[in-house]
């Protein structure tokens, strides 16, 4: 059970810190993520700016080179002596010669109208047309908008003198990769500038001009825009930290790319910050472990304390016995396995005889004490048993649960926790001796439900103690029966109650020489279902189901209105020992009492020993306020219970009742004599009244005169008789009755 308990806790500690765990690796996952993301925003954002600045510098630059060749080919000359027919002086000292020694443009060729290579210059040297070879893609692609511009401003109309050029340049340029070289090519249409020479058709030559793009022209492109280690790939470079753009031909051919490391503002950031940022997890972390751990120890004290309360919850706190919640629990478990196979399940209800007494007279800490020793006890019994424990339900009831081959094995284990409670308890408040009564019932498959079984061994229980002391019952199915006609007999009682079904009838309780002195007051109840009931039947039973408050009212008042006039006798009215525990039943007496008009000093209250057995405030308030009253107290029943010489010295009553069961022994054993006599000398040295109760014989009355007492009350002097009865007594003797 208890490892059973500790993994439970551990799985819900974990189910506890878990979240607390997650949610902190959580964030700082979070947080690098969003690092992560914001550093790569930031990169991606530069690099594209860089690429768009590249792109549109790059675009500058052939434009640059386009107007380096503008002023060449725009001209009237350029006209003549090239496009009219071919001045080779002429075409290297302005074109090829010039380019390539003040520009850097390491080709220029010349094609006519109708597509021919009429001029080829490359790097100071005439090299056969063929070298065009390589270009001719390209320059193809490049006329096809020369042509369609040169279609689109027509035939050249000679401008008056000083005014501007008559022609816009009509340029094309694109990229080709030629000698393991990429070239900016560039075609330019010659054309008049002032209109003074015509060209020769209606398609006039263009200049190819073309340079590479080589480490020089990388280097200058660098220093102008700032870029680290600008290169030209063969292809666009994808490389994460390299940023690029295509070169492409017009047709959208790339021809190689320009690439370089781009400036990456969120990594300088994320480097800048690194530091911080790790102290910042440091503390994330720190703060999040700090909180794990508190955490930590807050949910073992949490399930500590859960695990006391469960505990309080499933267990009596004086006895640390399983509490009746926890009996529950176990026995539901272990009836929803019992099937007629063995071994048997039997429950023993065990309560301890004269428990009350103990903790009445001896007071709740001896009681305490008691229950204590008991449970051990048991507990030490249940522990060499295979499946046995105990529980205690509540006051001084115990459960055992067993399990066990045969019924003869339980009656053995029950007959063991007899002997064991048996054993008198040697204690601070001195030897208590008590023993208990055991209500066994044998658990078959048909019962399922734990208040079933708890009632089967309950009503054996209840068998056994009506029994006597001491006593193991079985289970038996008729105790069903007996319980039901209680429950019908309860059910008439208090329907009885409710409509007055009650009546009185009184007995006298007289002298030596035959005086009333007296009549008791005994209840009645005839019900119309059930017949006569015996106050000794029905009395325990009021007590046990709280009605005999309410019969006890009814009793007071009936008997102070029937009485009222009787003058000359006294009456003794029986209070159940419930009664004077009640808080303010003395009050309510009083009340009663003032309501009927009636004298206290003329009533005797009859209680047994047991109702004075009690430190309980509220019986010792009701008896002081009684006698204080004028209300008479005889101690009814006596030698019946404890007898002790302490109560009749704690409470000062006036009178005891001999008890019948000592009366009816007389003349049958000397004992019976010896102790009625004895009864009587007490009674003598404490000054208190003393009377007999149940005399039927001449003999019995004699023996009593014999021991000393002078008050009978039996069927010799008369039976219990109806008020009508004592008041036609009363016309007939009213003389007798007053003198006496
Ligand atoms: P108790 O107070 O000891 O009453 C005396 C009982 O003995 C009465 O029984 C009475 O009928 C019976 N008795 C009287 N003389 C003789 C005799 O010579 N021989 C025998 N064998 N019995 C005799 P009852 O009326 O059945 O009452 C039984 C008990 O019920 C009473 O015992 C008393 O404890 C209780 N009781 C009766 N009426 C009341 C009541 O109004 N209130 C309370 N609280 N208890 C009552
Ligand atoms: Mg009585
Ligand atoms: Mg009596």
């Amino acid at each position: 059970m208890r490892v059973k308990t500790v993994i439970i806790d551990k799985s819900r500690k974990r189910q506890l810190l878990v979240p607390i765990v997650a949610m902190t690796l959580g964030a700082l996952v979070l947080l690098v993520l969003v690092v992560v993301f914001l550093v790569d925003r930031f990169n991606d954002t530069a690099i594209k700016r860089e690429q768009r600045m590249v792109e549109s510098g790059f675009s500058q630059q052939l434009h640059q080179f386009n107007d380096i060749v503008v002023p060449q080919v725009d001209w009237d000359t350029a006209v003549a002596k090239i496009d009219r027919k071919m001045d080779l002086t002429f075409a290297d000292l302005d074109f090829g010669h010039q380019l390539y020694t003040f520009d850097g443009f390491t080709h220029s060729f010349f094609i006519d109208g109708d597509g021919r290579v009429t001029y080829a210059y490359v790097m100071g040297n005439h090299p056969p047309f063929t070298s065009f070879e390589p270009f001719r893609p390209i320059v193809l692609q490049l006329l096809k908008p020369i042509r369609a511009a040169e279609a689109r401003r027509g035939p050249i109309r000679p401008h008056a003198q000083g005014q501007g050029p008559i022609t816009r340049p009509i340029q094309a340029n694109g990229f080709v990769r030629a000698d393991g070289k990429v070239y900016v090519v560039m075609a330019s249409l010659v054309q008049p500038d002032l209109g003074m020479v015509q060209p020769k058709g209606p398609r006039a030559s263009v200049s190819i001009n073309a340079i590479p793009i080589d480490s020089t022209m990388l280097s200058s492109f660098a220093a102008r825009y700032l870029l680290d280690d600008l290169k030209l790939a063969p292809a666009p470079d994808l490389a994460r930290n390299r940023a690029t753009v295509p070169l492409r031909t017009p047709d959208g051919t790339v021809v190689g790319a320009l690439s370089w490391a781009p400036r990456q503002p969120g990594s300088v950031l994320l480097h800048r910050m690194v530091t911080p940022l790790l102290a910042a997890m440091a503390m994330l972390a720190l703060v999040g472990w700090t909180i794990v751990r508190r955490s930590a120890v807050v949910v073992d004290e949490l399930l500590a304390s859960e695990m006391r309360a469960r505990h309080l919850a499933y267990h009596d706190p004086l006895t640390m016995l399983p509490n009746r919640a926890l009996l529950f629990e176990r026995l539901r478990t272990m009836l929803s396995t019992v099937s007629s196979r063995r071994p048997l399940l039997a429950l023993m209800c065990i309560d301890l005889d004269r428990f009350k007494e103990v903790n009445d007279t001896l007071g709740h800490q001896a009681g305490d004490e008691l229950l204590k020793v008991m449970s051990d006890r048991l507990r030490t019994l249940a522990r060499v048993e295979h499946g046995a424990f105990t529980a205690r339900l509540g006051g001084d009831e115990f459960v055992l649960v067993a399990l066990a081959a045969d019924r003869d094995a339980i009656a053995n284990l029950a007959q063991r926790c007899l002997g064991a409670l048996l054993t008198p308890v040697d204690s601070e408040f001195g030897r208590l001796d008590v023993g208990c009564s055991i209500g066994v019932a044998m658990i078959d498959a048909s019962v399922r439900e734990p208040s079933l079984a708890l009632r089967q061994a309950d009503l054996a229980l209840y068998r056994a103690k009506a029994r006597g002391r001491g006593c193991i019952t079985f289970y038996e199915q008729e105790m069903e029966a007996a319980f039901q006609t209680r429950r019908v007999l309860e059910t008439r009682l208090r329907h009885a109650l409710d409509h007055g079904a009650f009546h009185m009838v009184y007995q006298a309780q007289v002298d030596a020489n035959g005086t009333i002195l007296a009549y008791e007051a005994l209840l009645r109840w005839n019900d119309p279902e059930l017949g006569a009931v015996s106050p000794a039947t029905f009395i325990p039973l009021a007590e046990e189901c709280g009605l005999i408050l309410g019969i006890g009212e009814f009793v007071l008042r009936r008997v102070f209105a029937e009485t009222r006039n009787w003058t000359g006798v006294r009456v003794a009215i029986n209070v159940s020992a419930v009664q004077m525990r009640a808080p303010g039943f003395a009050a309510r007496m009083i009340q009663i009492a003032a309501a009927a008009h009636i004298n206290p000093v003329q009533f005797d209250i009859e209680l047994t020993e047991t109702a004075l057995l009690t430190d309980s405030p509220a019986t010792m308030e009701n008896f002081a306020a009684l006698k204080r009253l004028g209300f008479a107290i005889v101690l009814d029943d006596f030698g019946t219970g404890y007898s002790s010489l302490r109560l009749l010295h704690r409470f000062r009553v006036d009178k005891i009742k001999i008890d019948r069961s000592f009366v009816a022994d007389l003349g049958q054993s000397v004992e019976a004599e010896t102790l009625v006599g004895a009864i009587v000398k007490l009674a003598r040295s404490f000054h208190l009244g003393v009377i007999a109760e149940g005399v039927e014989t001449e003999d019995q009355k004699d023996l009593l005169i014999a021991a000393g007492c002078h008050e009978f009350q039996g069927f010799l002097m008369g039976r219990p008789t109806s008020p009508a009865s004592v008041n036609a007594l009363f016309a007939e003797t009213t003389g007798t009755m007053l003198r006496a």
